[in-house]
């Protein structure tokens, strides 16, 4: 499966760790997404940012999170959060080939460590390849929620999402689809946008809500340097990194610094302000898209429910099967390793002070073109592992995807303001909650 998912994404609220751990208003929260078969995949998508793991961390042909381990992980989870409620998010590689059995025994171990009262919700990340009856029904009974990664009508998402001997993926993805609803399984659309479907914005997104009918998509840009499979994010050859708009900093041509898979940053810019209009004006307040119930959000004065649209982050890390621990599934590389589960306390690592200023960096380290940027509040540089190019009077740090992210807010902030000022004051409250049109002052 593709792991450009879902999150990235944590939904607590992304405060600096200090605070969470200071302020008795702030529970002391954070997200682990669990890698418990490693980089182990069953097919083989070009973009997928986590397969070379393999390599890059020596791992095993079929490596597995032994039962000790997942027991130490799941006791330490449950008791190192200050909540009610603890979510586990299973990804990898495609978690789904560790087996049925595997996942029985998560359950179980939940079902030991969950103290009363405490409600244990879990998150599967899948190609669907896998998943049949008796794999749905297991989801269905155990309330799992599942993120299945697609990427568009047929045409769209074959591009990329593959098997190891170049097939075609579509026709099983559909065939999962037909069984999660069989079985009233909750599932979202987990969508990388690459330099192919971004150009279809209105195919991809229609057929997400018209065809496969989910309440909730995600969308994450596929931004890859040619050289993500050995170097770690920020540790590049500052010489080396391009201006903002030159060749060099969008795909498709011998000097790029990114695989020519990756998103052109104008493209995405025209997706998103294409999809949001096609959003709001048809399927607000009935279609959830990560990205833009962020901004709405934020344009509240509320805080980002997204770690890359949020002023620091930090708070979702990852751990492997071995019980290594990282700070971010976008940074499973040994100079961002925090410890192993084996050796330390979960709550120690991703409460740490190393850990905090990772968190704290996203903000500390935005160049002045972002501090200057008038939609700074909504975007905040967006994830660290993108800013690898050079603002245009040569400060290094901004992100590759900024001319996009900038048309989109350009256009799309007014319509956010309009859209807040109407819910605030009540007007259309109806109207705008059944998703049946854009507010008259639009
Ligand atoms: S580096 Fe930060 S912003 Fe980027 S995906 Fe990780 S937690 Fe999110
Ligand atoms: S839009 Fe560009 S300049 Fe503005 S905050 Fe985002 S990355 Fe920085």
């Amino acid at each position: 499966m593709s792991k450009y998912l879902t999150r990235n994404t944590t939904e607590l609220d992304v405060v600096p760790l200090k605070t969470a751990k200071a302020d008795k208003g702030h529970v002391r929260r954070f997200h682990v997404m669990a890698k418990p078969g490693g980089a182990k995949c069953n097919i083989d998508c070009q973009y997928c940012f986590y397969l070379h793991k393999e390599g890059l961390l020596h791992q095993p042909k079929q490596p597995r999170m032994s039962d000790e381990l997942l027991e130490r992980y799941i006791e330490q989870y449950i008791a190192s959060q200050d909540s009610n409620e603890v979510t586990f998010s299973w990804q990898g590689g495609e978690p789904t080939l560790l087996g049925l059995d595997f996942f029985r025994k998560v359950i179980v171990l939940q079902k030991k460590y969950a103290a009363e009262g405490i409600t244990v919700n879990n998150d599967l990340q899948t190609n669907g390849i896998i998943l049949n009856e008796e794999w749905c029904e297991f989801l269905a009974q155990n309330n799992f929620l599942v993120g299945l990664s697609i990427d568009g009508p047929e045409n769209i998402h074959n591009k990329y999402r593959v098997t190891r001997s170049n097939k075609p993926t579509f026709h099983l993805v559909m065939k999962a689809v037909a069984l999660l609803r069989q079985y009233d399984v909750k599932f979202n659309a987990l969508v990388t946008v690459n330099r192919h479907n971004v150009k279809y914005p209105i195919e991809v997104y229609r057929f997400l809500v018209d065809e496969l009918k989910v309440s909730y998509i995600q969308f994450t840009p596929v931004v890859e340097p040619k050289n993500f499979e050995s170097a770690a994010p920020q540790f590049f050859n500052d010489s080396a990194v391009p201006f903002l708009g030159s060749p060099e900093a969008r795909p498709g041509n011998v000097m790029s610094i990114v695989t020519d898979w990756s998103v052109d940053p104008d493209d995405w810019g025209n997706f998103l302000k294409v999809t949001f209009e096609e959003w709001i004006n048809n399927d607000l307040g009935r279609v959830m898209v990560n990205l833009f119930e962020t901004a709405v959000a934020q344009t509240m004065g509320k805080p980002s429910q997204l770690c890359v649209t949020s002023e620091f982050c930090g708070k979702a890390i990852a751990v492997e099967h071995t019980g290594d621990i990282y700070s971010c599934d976008h940074f499973v590389y040994p100079e961002y390793k925090l410890g192993n589960i084996n050796d330390q306390n979960l709550p120690d690592m991703a409460l740490s002070v190393r850990q905090e200023g990772f968190g704290m960096s996203k903000r500390d380290s935005l160049p002045e073109y972002c501090k200057r940027c008038p939609h700074l509040n909504l975007c905040w540089g967006e994830c660290p592992k993108n800013r690898i190019i050079k603002t245009p009077d040569g400060e290094i740090g901004l992100n590759y995807l900024c001319s996009g992210i900038k048309t989109f807010f350009d256009f799309a902030q007014p319509i956010l303001v309009g859209l807040v000022t109407v819910m605030n004051t009540g007007a259309n409250k109806t109207q705008l909650s059944k998703g049946s049109a854009k507010p008259e002052s639009f």
